[in-house]
């Protein structure tokens, strides 16, 4: 007999394994096939894109936001990566009988400001209570409906396009993990969630835009490595041009994690031609959130899989994370 592990829900390869033997051998639909962040879906003749998402996140109130702000933009993101303009958003939450109501209401207030900073409304919801131990408070879902403004799939992806991250890497899952340690740091390390609304919608209009994904769980290597395997390509990356913070990158040399492979909440990877790579570096760039992004490699058709140059010269080939360093992530 063969049992779930922590691990399938890392967004690493264990997950991908599960989804692929398991999920698509009896949901294998054509909206759900390219496994994309969001779908694009068809209602007589109107296209709309649709995600969901669910989050187990543990704590649910860390430096930078709670579950319910990162419900929301976890969400907004997806679609948005996506090529989509959020609209609507369904709010499912599961809660355990004795968590204070206090608590809810926090969530609840973060998820109004959140949605209303994300441009999204909440239109539909559920509610259920399950018995005392039976969860860890509170858990929440959301699915989010957007309309779509751009088309962006893989296959648009080419040789000798750039690819740009829009911030620093490692913030939300650095936070989280001081959190849920309880690590007493002086000036604790934020999560970056938030949502990418007013940074992305301009990109639409460039014409070279090809292709994004949010680095979320696995982090920014998860996502070259599932974009080299789509694309069909290599992926040459410079790890000095990667932005990671100094606190960032103190703590996590001392806890031992890869921010590489950290969870990020309010960042976006985004391919362009390279002729547009500029264009789309400047709109990152005039936004608060988007001041540290950067071109950090591109794709080549010289090799498959990717490269990282290290800051000392070196080369290393970035893997797909195997174990799970930090479940309970988002
Ligand atoms: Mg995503």
């Amino acid at each position: 007999m063969n049992y779930i592990e922590i691990g399938h829900g890392s967004g690493g390869k264990l997950m991908r394994d599960l989804i692929q033997n398991l999920f698509l051998k009896y949901l294998g639909s054509e909206e759900l096939k390219p496994l994309e962040d969001a779908a694009s879906v068809k209602i007589g003749s109107a296209e709309a894109a649709m995600t969901t998402d669910s989050y187990v996140i543990r704590p649910l109130f860390f430096p930078g936001g709670d579950i319910g702000k990162l419900s929301v933009c976890g969400t907004v993101n997806d679609l948005l990566v996506s090529g989509a303009v959020p609209r609507y958003l369904s709010l499912g939450v599961i809660l355990e009988e004795g968590f204070p109501l206090e608590s809810l209401e926090i969530v609840l207030k973060s998820i109004s400001e959140s949605a209303l900073a994300a441009g999204v409304r909440v239109v539909t919801g559920d509610t259920k209570v399950v018995e005392k131990n039976k969860c860890d408070g509170l858990y929440i879902n959301t699915t989010g409906m957007g309309e779509i403004a751009r088309q962006l799939p893989v296959s648009n992806v080419s040789a000798g396009d750039a690819i740009i991250i829009s911030g620093t890497v490692g913030d939300h899952g650095t936070a989280v993990a001081i959190a849920r340690h309880g690590f007493d740091i002086q000036a604790p390390v934020k999560s970056d969630c938030s949502s990418l609304t007013d940074l992305i919608i301009p990109l639409f209009k460039i014409e070279g835009l090809r292709w994004m994904r949010d680095p979320t769980r696995g982090g920014l290597a998860t996502v070259l490595v599932e974009l080299s395997g789509a694309a069909g390509l290599g992926i040459e990356i410079n790890e000095e041009r990667v932005p990671v913070r100094e606190d960032v990158r103190f703590i996590q040399d001392m806890l031992g994690y890869d921010p590489l492979y950290l969870a990020n909440e309010g960042k976006a990877v985004i391919v362009t031609s390279s002729e547009s790579a500029a264009r789309v570096l400047e709109s990152l760039k005039r936004h608060p959130l988007g001041k540290d992004a950067a071109v950090i490699g591109k794709t080549t058709a010289k090799f498959r899989g990717v490269r990282l140059k290290t800051k000392i010269g070196g080369e290393r080939a970035l893997e797909m994370l195997e174990e799970e360093m930090l479940p309970r992530i988002c």
